[in-house]
C-alpha cells in the first residue's frame, strides 16, 4: 500500500496534553488551561436548554441544509441564506475549500506563521504553498499581493493573526482586494472577530458586496464558547459557497451543534460581556507585562503573544508546574514567545503571579 505522495510529509496533529493527565503527572490540584483560546466563561446558558431540547432526536440524523440556523444567522448578519456554509469548525470549511479550489501544482499565498490548517490542507490537495513572513507579526499584504500570478487560487489572510494576534484594517484589506486579480479567492479567516473593539476591523459584509471573490470564514468556538460541538460557518458569494457546498458531506454538523449555535446566536448580552471581559483582561495583562519589562504584539483577539527573553520551552514547562497551560512559542517557530489566552480575571491573576515567578526561576538567555 502507498498513500499519495502530498501527504508522506505531514505530522500527525499533537494535541496538548489534557488538563487532567497534567494535573496527574505534576501532582498538582489545579490546572489552568490558557493554551487553546477557549472561552473560560463557557458559553451562554441558553445554550444548554437548546441541548437538552435535542437530546431526544439523538438517532436522527441532522438537518444537512442546517434550515433553522441559517435562517437565524442569515438574519442576524443580514446577508441570503444561500451566501451560508457550515463546517464541523471552521476548520473543516478550510478543508472545503482548499479540497474546492486546488489541485496538484496550483498557487495558494498565506503568511508564515499562521493558521496551520491552510498549509495543511492545501498541502494535501498539492497545491504550492507561497509562504509570506509577517512583518512585525503581521501580516505584510504588499508581499503577498507581490506573490499573486495566474497560478494562485486562493489567498489566505487571518484577522486577527493567530498566534500572533495583529490585526490588518479595513482600509488595508479593501485597498488590498481592489489589487487582487478577481480568479483569485480570497479567504478572511475571522474566528475572532467578535473580541474586535478597534474602529478599524474589517467591515467583511461590506468588503464581500464589493468583492465577490471573498469568502468569510467564522467560528462559535471562540467567543461563542462552542469549541467541542465543531461548528464553524462561511459567509461568501451565492456561487462561491455552492462550490464549496458540492465538496461538503451530506451531515458534516451536528444536530446539537445547530441548535446551540441557534440559542448561542440570540444571546448577545452574553457575547457582548464576554468581550468587554476579554478587553479588560488584555489591558490588565499588558499593564502587568509592562511592570515586568516585557512586550508582546497588539493583542486583537482573545489571545496574547509575549515576548518572554527567554527560551519559550523552558517558560513553557516551568508555568507548566506552576499549573498553567500556555502554548509555547518554540512549538510555532517563535522562540522566545509564549502566547496565552485571556481567561477569567482571575485565571489572569494566576497567570503573571506564576509568570513572574518563571522570570525570576528562568534566565535570560538561558
Ligand atoms: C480556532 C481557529 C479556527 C477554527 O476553529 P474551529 O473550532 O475549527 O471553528 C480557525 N481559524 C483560526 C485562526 C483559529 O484560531
Amino acid at each position: 500500500m502507498k498513500t499519495k505522495s502530498t501527504i508522506v510529509h505531514l505530522p500527525v496533529y499533537q494535541p496538548g496534553k489534557p488538563i487532567e493527565e497534567v494535573k496527574r503527572e505534576l501532582g498538582l490540584t489545579e490546572v489552568i488551561k490558557l493554551a487553546s483560546n477557549e472561552n473560560p466563561f463557557g458559553s451562554s446558558p441558553k445554550v444548554k436548554e437548546a441541548i437538552e431540547a435535542e437530546l431526544a432526536n439523538i438517532s436522527l440524523y441532522p438537518d444537512g441544509g442546517s434550515v433553522a440556523l441559517s435562517e437565524v444567522l442569515a438574519e442576524f448578519l443580514g446577508v441570503d441564506t444561500n451566501q451560508l456554509i457550515y463546517g464541523a469548525g471552521s476548520d473543516e470549511i478550510i478543508l472545503m475549500i482548499a479540497r474546492a479550489y486546488l489541485v496538484q501544482g496550483d498557487e495558494t499565498v498565506m503568511a508564515t506563521h499562521t493558521f496551520p490548517q491552510y498549509k495543511h490542507n492545501c498541502e494535501i490537495e498539492g497545491a504550492v504553498c507561497i509562504e509570506v513572513p509577517l512583518k512585525d507579526g503581521t501580516h505584510d499584504l504588499p508581499a503577498m499581493l507581490a506573490k499573486v500570478n495566474e497560478k494562485t487560487k486562493v489567498l489566505w489572510l487571518c484577522n486577527p493573526n493567530n498566534p500572533t494576534g495583529t490585526m490588518v484594517s479595513h482600509d488595508e484589506v479593501e485597498s488590498f482586494l481592489k489589487a487582487i486579480p478577481p480568479h483569485v479567492l480570497v479567504v478572511l479567516d475571522e474566528a475572532y472577530y467578535e473580541y474586535n473593539m478597534t474602529g478599524e476591523y474589517p467591515r467583511s459584509l461590506e468588503l464581500l458586496k464589493q468583492f465577490p471573490n471573498v469568502v468569510i470564514l467564522r467560528t462559535f468556538s471562540k467567543i461563542y464558547g462552542l469549541a467541542s460541538l465543531r461548528i464553524g460557518y462561511g459567509i461568501g458569494h451565492p456561487d462561491v459557497i455552492r462550490s464549496i457546498n458540492q465538496v461538503r458531506e451530506p451531515f458534516n454538523t451536528s444536530r446539537f451543534g445547530q441548535a446551540a449555535a441557534i440559542a448561542a446566536i440570540k444571546d448577545q448580552e452574553f457575547i457582548e460581556s464576554c468581550r468587554k471581559a476579554n478587553a479588560e483582561g488584555i489591558a490588565y495583562i499588558n499593564g502587568e507585562l509592562q511592570r515586568l519589562g516585557l512586550s508582546a504584539f497588539p493583542a486583537h483577539g482573545n489571545f496574547i503573544m509575549i515576548d518572554v527573553k527567554r527560551p519559550a520551552k523552558l517558560v513553557f514547562e516551568a508555568l507548566l508546574r506552576k499549573g498553567i497551560i500556555v502554548r509555547g512559542g518554540h512549538a510555532l517557530d517563535f522562540p522566545t514567545s509564549i502566547r496565552v489566552t485571556v481567561g477569567s480575571r482571575e485565571q489572569n491573576e494566576k497567570f503573571v503571579a506564576a509568570l513572574e515567578q518563571v522570570l525570576s526561576e528562568v534566565e535570560v538567555g538561558a
